[in-house]
């Protein structure tokens, strides 16, 4: 059975991406899940060629470094010909009214004076990462359902017109995981893309980083909650009761968070110090994505006349 999760490179990889996804991929996939870095779909929007590369690139170790089976991982940019072909055949089962209703794509368009087409149809895109893959479950939030909505009605469209091609594949939304939130604005979840926030906390800050990061974070309720959240995410265990020693809570948090992330640092900067390693597992994992793809891709293109 594969499950199918991506992460996309547009900010570095942060304490939330890890204690809400990367981590549980680790822990409970397998060597048939596919974990991928989705740098087509950071196209959606302007975007700087050299920082999507380096991102594209730091987010894979740090995929790696986090225990995910290297076999499961790729870059999604490294199946483009496959991914391409099977857009096309997609998009030519999808109609524009479909693409149009997305949510997605009517919140981050609002009021945007230009927009990528590839905005629009990236929810295409998404279905061929799926559909291409094989994929059975896909674990989402509940933002990504009817993007996996579309995908299955894809999947039944094309089996049903051309012949059978795809498993029609089922979105799970994962039980409560951590949610982890901004640590300088505990009303919005820990992002990414909020650039220059102090209350993100990236994978790869350093101790020092991390403790003045911890020590700036607000002490409202909901910053106390969010901490206390940290805390048992990465240490497993209930905290004590730190209601009066707010001091106390952030001088434990940053030490956990330190402890947490240290591995996953270490081993991310030494794979980024061996580019050829990283390219080497790099190269295998898409070699091993494009070969399960060949045959579905080739079977999809038959049954529509090409
Ligand atoms: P971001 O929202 O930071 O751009 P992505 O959309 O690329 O992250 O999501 C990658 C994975 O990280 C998804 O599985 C998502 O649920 C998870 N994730 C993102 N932000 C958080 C957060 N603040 N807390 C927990 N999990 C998160």
């Amino acid at each position: 059975m594969i499950r199918l999760s991506a992460i996309t490179p547009s900010g570095q990889v942060h304490l939330g991406n890890y204690l809400g996804a990367l981590r549980t991929w680790a822990r409970e996939g397998t060597e048939d899940d596919v974990y991928f870095i989705s740098d087509l779909h950071a196209m959606t929007s302007s975007h700087n060629p050299q920082r999507l590369r380096s991102l594209t690139r730091e987010q894979f170790a740090v995929l790696i470094a986090s225990g995910i089976a290297p076999e499961s991982t790729c870059v999604q940019s490294d199946l483009i010909r496959e991914l391409g072909a099977l857009n096309w055949v997609l998009e030519c089962t999808c109609t524009y009214g479909e693409a149009a209703r997305m949510i997605q794509f009517k919140e981050k368009s609002l009021g945007r004076e230009s927009v990528r087409l590839s905005l629009l149809t990236y929810p295409v895109l998404m279905a061929a990462d799926i559909l291409l893959q094989g994929t059975a479950e896909v674990p989402v939030g509940e933002d990504q359902l009817q993007h996996v909505e579309l995908a299955r009605a894809l999947a039944r469209r094309f089996n049903h017109a051309y012949g059978d091609a795809f498993i029609v594949p089922t979105a799970v939304v994962p039980k409560v995981g951590a949610r982890i939130k901004d640590l300088s604005d505990p009303a919005r979840k820990m992002d990414k893309s909020a650039q220059n926030s102090t209350g993100v906390v990236f994978v790869l800050d350093d101790p020092d980083l991390v403790r003045r990061k911890v020590r700036r974070a607000v002490s409202s309720t909901e910053g106390i909650a969010n901490l206390t959240e940290i805390l048992t995410s990465c240490t497993g265990k209930e905290p004590e009761d730190y209601t009066s020693k707010f001091a106390d809570l952030k001088n434990v948090v940053a030490e956990a968070v330190i402890e947490e992330l240290r591995p996953v640092r270490d081993r991310t900067l030494a794979l980024l110090a061996d580019p050829a390693e990283l390219d080497r597992i790099r190269s295998a994992g898409a070699e091993r994505a494009r070969e399960r793809a060949q045959h579905r891709l080739n079977a999809a293109l038959r049954l529509s006349g090409l």
